[in-house]
């Protein structure tokens, strides 16, 4: 049976015996090692973190699930979120599981198609604003203190707490820390858990420390810009965020890791999505892809040691954009059900 990461983790996390063991068997995704971008670029040691496959298809059911527990325990009856959609699907997931009313508010038009019908399928009321991500964050964070609501973005600290777990997996499957982790950087908050992740580690069990490269979109890089970016655009929507939460704790994580925070374009984001699909047999969302644009930028730039191991994260699944996968491409039509026909199209 899965065992979710409030029961693998306990330990190392913010519950009590009283906090409910809630799971939908979220966490040990598999670190997955390149079969050919990593030979093809000269990396003898890169690792795909394979996060897609968590429950509702992304990373953030990790920090959810820790979230919905303690509200749980806390007696809050309604999740409450404003989101880019990944969270959104996850909050509703976890409410579904467990009783509770989910509530996410979104950016009209902002969210891919997956998402949504995740967070409509799961049975949340859905609440479309006009506007950025940002300013849903700031409108559902004035409604965070009624009676009964837990907000669970990742301005929640058990957001980050459960989302460190995975620092904790990557660990244990290379059976060290990687020499460089690659992550796509939105809100913020999971690169801060990552770095908490690692640095608990450290701490505990002399672990050594992983430099850290964020990967931003060119069209929403506030931490690469050093200032909030007012209308962030982007195709890989779960990044596409202006002013992100964890600022200051991103930065912290760049500079304590001796990293970088660097962005890239949505034709080097997809370009990066094509290849993971093509040469490694991995679906991620365009976000996932930011990630793995930036290893290669840096690939072709002769920085990265072929011999150390890296770490990609592929945060969120592929099947959550359809739209974005398959731009340019087509579905081919419909032949006869012949051999004839059949041979023709094979050439
Ligand atoms: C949420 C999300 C991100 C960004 O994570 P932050 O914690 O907001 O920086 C990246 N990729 C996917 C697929 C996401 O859902």
């Amino acid at each position: 049976m899965a065992v979710g990461i409030i029961e693998r983790y306990a330990a190392y996390l913010p519950v009590t015996p009283a906090t409910p063991r809630i799971t939908l068997g979220e966490g040990s995704t598999p670190l997955v090692r390149s079969s050919r971008i990593g030979p093809a670029i000269g990396l003898d040691q890169l690792y795909f973190k394979y996060e897609g496959l968590n429950p509702s298809g992304s990373f953030k059911d990790r920090g959810m699930a820790v979230a919905a527990a303690r509200a749980i325990e806390a007696g809050a009856q309604t999740l409450l979120c404003a989101s880019t959609g990944n969270t959104s699907a996850s909050a509703s997931a976890y409410a579904a599981r467990c009783g509770l009313r989910a509530v996410v508010v979104v950016p009209a038009g902002g969210v891919a198609a997956g998402k949504l019908a995740q967070a409509l399928a799961y049975g949340a009321i859905i609440v479309t604003v006009k506007g950025s991500f940002d300013r849903a964050l700031t409108l559902v964070r004035k409604l965070a203190d009624e009676p009964g609501v837990a907000l669970v973005n990742s301005v929640n600290p058990y957001r980050i707490e459960g989302q460190k777990t995975a620092a904790f997996e990557v660990v244990e499957q290379l059976g060290r820390a990687p020499a460089r982790l690659f992550i796509p950087v939105g809100n913020a908050g999971n690169i801060t858990a990552y770095w908490r992740g690692f640095c608990e580690l450290a701490s505990r069990s002399g672990a050594s420390l992983p430099t850290l490269h964020g990967a931003q979109a060119q069209g929403a890089a506030p931490l690469v810009r050093g200032r909030p970016v007012l209308r962030p655009q982007t195709l890989a929507s779960a990044i596409r965020i202006g002013n992100p939460a964890s600022w200051s704790s991103a930065i912290a994580a760049r500079d304590e890791s001796g990293g970088t925070i660097e962005a890239v374009g949505d034709d080097e984001i997809m370009a990066a999505h094509r290849r993971l699909a093509r040469e490694e047999g991995l679906l991620v969302e365009p976000a996932s892809a930011a990630a793995v644009a930036l290893l290669l930028k840096k690939a072709n730039a002769g920085s990265l040691d072929g011999t150390e191991p890296i770490v990609c994260v592929l945060t969120g699944h592929g099947l959550k954009d359809p739209q974005a996968l398959t731009r340019g491409l087509r579905v081919p039509r419909a032949i006869e059900p012949t051999l004839v026909a059949l041979r023709r199209v094979l050439g």
